[in-house]
């Protein structure tokens, strides 16, 4: 029967398919028991279930090489002894028999009576041990319920599931599935922002998604509304159609201002980077006429395989995206893993009690000398094929920036001495995205050569508010003063100092905010590649110098609120 669901907008397109449900590993079962008579049927579902998830475990063992083979299978090595735990698979099995539970509700029970352990324990790792357990459970809950066999082979599927990790993304649009529902989930999270990249729709914050949608249930989902239609009808599907034929024909027409000049009515030209976080956008923001690459994302290249990149494939990777660029710059990231990014790699540390304030970014980087070093050499190599520049990520004040500046001048030594070809100077910039580098940049801004302002992770900071965590979705929000206030003294350090500005975080993606950015003083952005011409079309509708005498009122607001009246009181155009 059609019923509607919502969430939350996290990228645009509109999506047909089938749903293919992903049962999260934080267990909400409702208690359910069964017959004596079935006693033994249901223990039969659950060790099925077992050796199937032991099969798997075993298949993907199997398949990993490379470095981290040796890492992520110590990993796997754990969950398959927990998966042979006697504690917990005769725990289960004396709940069914003897509780008359069914399987699922007797792992949930459990889940608790060992979650219950760990809780009582005074450390802090071993406390964090749990989500291993509930690793193995959710497994297990999972193939309780595979429908895979009916639906394996399948095209058109839309992955409905708790949450889903940016180095899942591509690979699930590799096997077809063509959109995502998730019940958790902000649409300012990594995995949304690939999403975008890869122009799949997704839906996040969809609270009742799991508890509604069933295997195979058909799904029509508005990634640009966050609207989610289970079971659709006629006009639904009308709806649907309608939709997807509107994105097209938008698209003919913003690809008519791929040649236009980024420039505002009152003729002042704007410079528009593009965002990469893959080959594809490269290739996208050439075509799309960027000024360059404002923000190469090297993490892809660690995200999704369990092999550490070597130096020779980061430079094919780099040169490859210089020489896509045809003498534009691109500005290449320095490896920003760690919170959110740290999937597959295995070389972030792991449970971090808070991976956002850990060794992520350039603390990572510097506590992996070599890992530095390899990655500077690629880039510095990269350098001989056209213009690039390196960005830090995670700076939280000059002595980071300083010393990679010393590490990159000795690998240009290095390589000199080999006799390579390589720019004679390669500038250096730093990401401001941390409160204290912001606050402090007056006093090392002499060090770099440009900035970059991460306002998804400068937001999250300023404001203590994850930016993973949809339940802080009001708070998590550029439109705060601390915020602007911080935009608008960066950009005057900047100036002052004559070093270029450009803000890089998805706030400069939203056309809506394109107005506030340039009254901020900003006349540099960085943007993925999908929205770069909707944003183009917007600044060619703004009038910089009124935009400009209106900052003053702009940075009166004192909330959320005033700003948005600001924003609707001064529209583009
Ligand atoms: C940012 O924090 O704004 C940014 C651009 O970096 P990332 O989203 O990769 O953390
Ligand atoms: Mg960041």
């Amino acid at each position: 029967m059609r019923q509607l669901l919502s969430g939350t907008a996290a990228a645009r397109g509109s999506a047909l398919g089938r749903a293919r449900v992903r049962l999260p590993h934080a267990l909400d079962i409702d208690e359910a028991r069964i017959g004596a008579e079935d006693v033994e049927a249901e223990l039969a579902r659950f060790h099925e279930s077992v050796d199937s998830v032991r099969a798997d475990m075993r298949s993907l063992r199997e398949r990993l090489h490379g470095a981290l083979a040796q890492e992520i299978g110590e990993f796997l090595d754990l969950h398959a002894l927990l998966l042979d735990d006697p504690e917990l698979l005769s725990g289960i099995d004396a709940l069914i028999r003897t509780g008359l539970y069914t399987a699922d509700y007797a792992l949930r029970l459990q889940r608790n009576r060992i979650a219950a352990v760990f809780e009582g324990m005074d450390d802090p790792y071993l406390r964090s041990r749990i989500d291993d357990i509930d690793q193995v459970i959710g497994r297990l809950h999972a193939a309780l319920h595979s429908q895979r066999a009916a639906l394996q082979g399948a095209s058109g599927e839309i992955l409905v599931t708790d949450t889903v990790a940016p180095a899942e993304l591509a690979e699930l649009q590799a096997q077809g599935v063509v959109g995502v529902i998730t019940a958790g989930g902000s649409p300012l999270s990594h995995s949304a922002i690939l999403a975008r990249s890869l122009h799949l729709p997704l839906v996040v914050g969809a609270a009742q998604a799991l508890q509604k949608i069933n295997d195979g249930d058909v799904l029509a989902i508005d990634g640009g509304s966050g609207l989610v239609v289970l079971e659709p009808d006629a006009a639904d599907l009308r709806g649907h159609h309608r939709r997807v034929a509107e994105v097209k024909r938008e698209r003919r027409q913003l690809n008519r201002l791929r040649r236009e000049p980024t420039r505002t009515l009152d003729g002042a030209d704007i410079k528009l980077w593009a965002n990469a976080e893959s080959r594809n956008d490269v290739t996208e923001a050439h075509a799309l006429g960027a000024a360059g690459v404002g923000l190469y994302r090297t993490e892809f290249l660690f995200l999704g395989s369990s092999e550490l990149p070597d130096e020779e494939a980061q430079f094919r990777a780099y040169r490859d995206a210089v020489l896509a660029m045809t003498g534009r710059t691109v500005t290449i990231r320095t490896l920003d893993l760690g919170a959110d990014k740290a999937d597959k790699t295995g070389l972030a540390l792991r449970n971090e009690p808070n991976p956002a304030l850990g060794l992520r970014g350039v603390r990572l980087s510097l506590a992996r000398s070599g890992l530095l070093h390899t990655q500077l050499r690629a880039i510095a190599r990269a350098s001989g094929y056209g213009p690039l520049r390196v960005l830090v990520p995670m700076v939280s004040g000059g002595e980071e920036v300083r010393a990679v500046r010393h590490a990159l001048d000795e690998v240009l030594r290095e390589l000199r001495a080999e006799g390579r070809e390589i720019a004679a100077q390669i500038p250096l910039g730093a990401m401001i995205e941390v409160p204290s580098a912001a606050l402090a940049l007056p006093t090392f801004v002499g060090l770099c050569d440009f900035l970059s302002i991460g306002t998804n992770d400068l937001v999250q900071y300023l404001l203590a508010a994850d930016r993973t965590n949809e339940a802080l979705d009001g708070l998590y929000s550029p439109l705060h003063p601390a915020v602007l206030r911080v935009l608008r003294d960066v950009v005057r350090t900047g100036q002052r100092r004559g070093k270029p500005v450009t803000v890089c975080g998805e706030i400069a993606a939203d056309p809506a905010f394109v107005p506030m950015l340039l009254a901020l003083g900003l006349t540099e952005l960085s943007l993925h590649p999908a929205t770069l011409l909707e944003v183009r079309r917007t600044i060619r509708a703004c009038d910089l110098g009124q935009l400009r005498a209106a900052a003053p009122a702009l940075l009166r607001a004192r909330n959320r609120s005033g700003i948005e009246r600001w924003l609707q009181a001064n529209p583009a155009g």
